[in-house]
């Protein structure tokens, strides 16, 4: 019997369980993929906004302006890259700059810090590429990396005691006495208090429950990543003035160093759909260089596209179950959701005291995982010194990304491992470079075969049945 159990391995069910597990609690993460970070949070932005976009007085604005003001702290402790490079909403004409100055009341009415509005010639000499006749300004927001960030966030949770159970897809949900009986395909799990954080299938994981009062529609948004080669054209994030379907197509540096353009956002029905079409696509590069000059979209290394779980009011659903005791939403978290994360698991934690959940922190909670820096940012005598400890650091297995075996082999023991090569790409970037994956995927199979003592043949791209090979040919 569990004292809580979270439905979903994204950032919120990752933030939350991080949060949870500073309390002398059981906790388990049921996620229904086969690694963590397999929704919305491993396609969207990577942007922490400062949070003037919310309407005041909302749960999306309190929570946006408290979760960009944490994320510093929180990405330090968890070792995950973040930089706070400020972000520019850049008006083109008359009528969007009216819709820029709206903006900047809302952010004075939401408190984001030093927001303004730059003139014509003061964006210029911000940002040189930019094409516009004035822009918001808001220096407090940032960019972290949505899955490291997940990962990150869950692998401290586990370490501080918290279990995650892959592959566990709850399709049912019994009411008992105590609390509730959660079912997947061939498992079950007890527990005292449930906590909905299933992204686009919040409205299904609801309905297990009888609480059929909300929808979740999938909103995709797409998106072309830049080849590091693209370089810095922008510094900051640069958005586009927003409409009713969301925040308009931006042009972000990544903290990886790649140039990264979109989304779209289009309503779609299958949940699971998350294909890139050329009409969007061409909507992405059209965006981008009616706002930016000289973007090299030639330089594009890759495509993908994110759902949002766009709920059917404005705010995020952030409450008890009106009829189930001990069972709480966090449903409808669609931008900005990544930046409010830490917020929102600190606002659930207080729910569910409020709801009757015992509270007593641990002594022993160790908020830090340690930051592990990817090999090829370190100088000659580090590199030197680790290859002296374990050699397996010497052997480059990406070479676009210049990734080692000794990473790739921490990253498949590291809370919460991989065990699949995505899961590889995600931890360690083996695979996200240039090529993606096309020279260094069957190394990657063999050390993941090796170290989890399986055939090659059993090992996946993505888990489940993703093979990526059948059998000897010859
Ligand atoms: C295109 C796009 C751009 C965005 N840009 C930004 C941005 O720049 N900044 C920002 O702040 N926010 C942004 N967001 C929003 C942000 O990505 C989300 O708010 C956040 O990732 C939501 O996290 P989550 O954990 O709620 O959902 P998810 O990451 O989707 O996680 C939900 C998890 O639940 C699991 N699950 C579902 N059903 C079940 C089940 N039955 N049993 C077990 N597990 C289940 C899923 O597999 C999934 O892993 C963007 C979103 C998109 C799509």
């Amino acid at each position: 019997m569990y004292d809580v159990a979270i439905i979903g391995g994204g950032v919120v069910g990752g933030m939350l369980a991080r949060e949870l597990s500073r309390y002398q609690l059981s906790v388990v993460i049921l996620e229904k993929e086969y690694d963590v970070a397999m929704g919305a949070s491993k396609a969207n932005s990577g942007i922490v906004h400062g949070g003037f976009d919310a309407k005041p007085d909302t749960l999306k604005a309190r929570l946006n302006v408290r979760g960009c003001e944490m994320m510093p702290t929180v990405a330090a402790e968890l070792g995950v890259p973040y930089r706070n490079n400020g972000s520019l909403v850049v008006a083109q004409d008359e009528e969007s700059l009216a819709a820029v100055r709206e903006l900047y009341q809302r952010g004075v009415e939401n408190g984001v810090p030093a927001i303004t509005v730059l003139d014509e010639a003061a964006l210029r000499e911000l940002a040189p590429a930019v094409k516009g006749i004035a822009a918001l300004y808001a220096p407090s927001a940032g960019i972290v990396c949505p899955y490291t960030l997940t990962v990150a966030a869950i692998g401290n949770a586990m370490d501080n005691g918290v279990e995650l159970r892959r592959g566990f897809g709850v399709d049912r949900i019994e009411k008992t006495t105590d609390g509730y009986v959660l079912y997947a395909a061939e498992d079950t799990v007890e527990t005292r208090y449930v906590v909905n954080a299933a992204g686009v299938h919040a409205d299904d994981i609801a309905r297990l429950v009888r609480d059929d009062y909300f929808r979740i529609t999938p909103r995709a948004g797409e998106y072309i990543l830049l080849d590091k080669e693209a370089g810095c054209v922008v510094e900051q994030t640069v958005f586009g003035a927003p409409s009713k379907m969301g925040k308009g197509i931006l042009v972000s540096p990544t903290t990886h160093g790649n140039l990264l353009l979109g989304p779209t956002a289009t309503d779609i029905e299958n949940k699971e759909d998350t294909a890139t079409t050329y009409e969007g696509l061409q909507k992405v590069i059209g965006g981008a260089n009616r706002m930016v000059e000289g973007v090299p979209v030639g330089k594009a290394i890759t495509s993908f596209c994110g759902l949002r779980s766009t709920p059917d009011r404005y705010d995020f659903i952030i409450e008890p179950s009106p009829s189930n005791p001990h069972f709480l939403h966090l449903a409808g978290i669609e931008s900005p959701g990544l930046s409010s994360s830490p917020a929102i698991a600190e606002y659930a934690v207080e729910l569910l005291g409020q709801m009757g959940l015992a509270l007593t922190k641990k002594t022993d909670f160790n908020p830090i995982r340690e930051r592990v820096d990817a090999f090829r940012h370190l100088s000659d005598e580090e590199k030197n010194e680790i290859i002296r400890k374990d050699s397996r650091y010497g052997r480059i297995v990406c070479r676009c990304e210049q990734v080692t075996e000794g990473e790739i082999v921490a990253a498949i023991h590291r809370n919460p491992g991989a065990t699949d090569t995505d899961g590889i790409k995600r931890r360690t970037r083996g695979g996200m470079g240039r090529c993606q994956g096309g020279f260094c995927q069957p190394v990657v199979a063999e050390i993941l075969a090796r170290e989890l003592g399986i055939p090659l043949q059993q090992v996946t791209k993505s888990g489940g049945s993703s093979y990526l090979l059948t059998d000897k040919t010859k």
